[in-house]
């Protein structure tokens, strides 16, 4: 199937195209459509095979923009997956308008309280940073809807759990749930 057939809306195709993507990967041709339908869905997949791709875009198409509040949140074990994501929604969603933030460790606390306040959709954040955030009620998570668990394997080796399940227990009941594993 094409992007337009997985029923893309028409403002984030031009943002996949103008990205330079032109079909689905693989792994895209598998999870999209399920992931749109609103299904939980766990996959493996190694990095490089359209992942990153495949979370910002579902993501994308999952928002409502006309809304301020965070709706999809997204976890990852390392601050460079997290900001790749971030930056890969940012670029696909151009012309959605889409606010995304990346809340990680090692970057200025004030900085995510002006950029949360200020109202994003999206957070891509590594669970230390995240589960402060919440903590703290400058992320607020009412309105989330979607977990994504990046390198879910590899953020329990980690060490994350006990932080992955304390933000899990301030979301809502009704959740759209994606997992990734490393294969
Ligand atoms: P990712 O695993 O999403 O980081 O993607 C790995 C590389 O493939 C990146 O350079 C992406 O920009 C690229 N890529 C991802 N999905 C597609 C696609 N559907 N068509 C072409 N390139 C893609």
């Amino acid at each position: 199937a094409s992007f337009e057939e997985m029923g893309i809306k028409d403002d984030l195709l031009r943002g996949i195209y103008q990205y330079g993507f032109e079909k689905p990967s693989a792994i895209q041709q598998r999870a999209v459509t399920p992931i749109i339908q609103g299904r939980d869905v766990i996959a493996q997949a190694q990095s490089g095979t359209g992942k990153t791709s495949m979370i910002a875009l579902t993501v994308c198409q999952f928002v409502d923009t006309s809304k301020r509040e965070v709706q999809a949140l997204i976890l990852s074990p390392t601050r460079e997956l997290a900001s790749q994501t971030e930056k890969v929604i940012l670029a696909i969603g151009d012309f959605i308008n889409i606010q995304a933030h990346a809340c990680i460790g090692g970057k200025s606390v004030g900085e995510d309280i002006r950029k949360l306040e200020y109202g994003v959709h999206v957070v891509s954040g590594t669970p230390g940073r995240v589960c402060d955030m919440i903590k703290r009620r400058t992320l607020r998570t009412r309105d989330i809807k979607m977990l994504v668990l990046d390198e879910s394997d590899e953020m329990l080796s980690r060490g994350f759990k006990d932080q992955i399940y304390d933000v899990y227990r301030y979301l809502p009941p009704d959740l759209q749930v994606l997992s990734f594993l490393m294969p």
